[in-house]
């Protein structure tokens, strides 16, 4: 894409009002425009760093045999007035038609597809079933300032399980757990899995995926030898103190943030609904259900609050809007650029190409380093001389020279 046609301009300075690095560093980027407080537009660049995420989401989910639907955001109130959210759920979006009926947005889709369920999953040869959408939420916060972290309006990931026993239910977890991890690491994050079980209210256990970063809200305490990790809030251990699951490693506090979740639903929805099904003795019950949460959008806003620098964002490959910026710095190459830009279009690479001709080389690499697409290549006639290129990985200082000819090899080979 020609840099000179983006829909988006950069900005030097972040908006007053946002006083979260996401929101300033993505706004100035071009990546989002705030509409309101909570509620932001995903630009061009927002969007494809969106459908990456997105698309790395929906590959694991879709590995583990779950199917994606799209329900609707707007609900009819009778539906969590049977479960009891109408009332008790304070961030609830409530609103009114003009005959005065009753409409909910969705914060959660229990109440949604577990109806739908009903008409599905008669029988324990329909269970186990794991459906799943990526959709947009809605939270009725008095104040909204984190940025794209904690929205008024926010996509998720929601995926939904029914199971005919616990022990299917806890199987199942462990495997959407192994998807989910895998998903965070090739987003280049480190997730962490909490347990945040219901305590002396509850059997039920409910799981939080923490993702290591210094600007998180949440502290946790995890091992390093094995897998226990246990927010501070409710810990009873210290930093320092020897792992009370494994007996070897010493517990490690960190600052973390919440990406993902998982609560087991029990059969608290499968019997608001009246939904059951025949077991393998021809007994009637209501299946067991597991409900996995992971924000999209939240999660974008947690890789700009981990990668970058003072000059902008670093995103990681895998969820980065394009991987080559392409940036010619004099005129003269420009017959040469618009070559080089060509092959990389044809060799399938993704290229931001800074074809604009009012900007000097400087306000070049400014925008660059803000925009932050993981590999830069600079075109000028010093290095076209000897037929070569510059190359420099986005937060590293030393760039190297490259070949015209191997350009294309190299990024493909990353
Ligand atoms: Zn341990």
């Amino acid at each position: 894409m020609r840099q000179s046609k983006l829909f988006t301009k950069t900005a030097k300075n972040a908006p007053k009002d946002e006083i979260t690095l996401n929101a300033r560093f993505l706004t100035m980027g071009g990546f989002i425009y705030k509409v309101m407080a909570g509620v932001y537009a995903y630009l061009p660049l927002g969007l494809k760093v969106l459908n990456k995420i997105r698309g790395i989401i929906r590959q694991e989910m879709d590995a583990i045999g779950g199917q994606e639907i799209l329900m609707p955001a707007l609900h009819p109130a009778k539906n969590w007035q049977t479960t009891g959210g109408w009332d008790n759920i304070d961030v609830l979006f409530k609103l009114k038609n003009r005959t005065g009926k009753d409409y909910a947005l969705g914060q959660s889709h229990e109440e949604i597809i577990t109806p739908i369920a009903k008409e599905t999953t008669k029988s324990y040869k329909d269970l186990p079933v794991a459906i799943y959408q990526i959709q947009w939420k809605y939270r009725d916060e008095l104040r909204a300032k984190s940025g794209i972290l904690r929205g008024r309006e926010f996509e998720m990931k929601d995926m939904y399980s029914f199971h005919a026993s616990q022990e299917d239910f806890e199987q199942f977890y462990g495997v959407v757990k192994e998807a989910y991890l895998r998903a965070y690491q090739k987003l280049g994050l480190t997730a962490k899995v909490t347990e945040a079980s219901g305590g002396v209210f509850t059997e039920k256990i409910s799981y939080e995926f923490m993702v290591l970063t210094d600007a998180g809200e949440d502290d946790i305490l995890y091992c390093p030898s094995c897998e226990f990790c246990v927010n501070v809030d409710i810990a009873k251990q210290k930093q320092g103190e020897v792992c009370p699951k494994c007996g070897q490693g010493n517990l490690q506090q960190a600052k973390a943030s919440e990406v993902g979740n998982v609560f087991d639903l029990g059969q608290k929805f499968s019997r608001d609904f009246g939904l059951t099904y025949t077991t393998q003795d021809g007994k009637s019950d209501y299946p067991i259900m597991g409900c996995y949460g992971w924000g999209t959008t939240r999660t974008m806003g947690v890789l700009v609050e981990k990668f970058n620098d003072k000059k902008g964002i670093i995103w990681p490959e895998a969820a980065a809007p394009f991987k080559v910026h392409l940036i010619i710095v004099d005129e003269v190459s420009r017959q040469k650029t618009e070559e080089i830009y060509a092959t990389l279009n044809k060799a399938g690479i993704e290229v931001l190409y800074d074809d604009r001709e009012n900007k000097s080389a400087g306000e070049k690499f400014a925008d660059a380093d803000l925009i932050g697409i993981p590999w830069r290549v600079i075109i000028s006639e010093k290095t076209l001389k000897e037929n070569s290129v510059e190359v420099k990985k986005r937060g590293e200082q030393e760039a190297k020279l490259v070949k015209i000819d191997n350009l294309a090899k190299i990024f493909h080979a990353q």
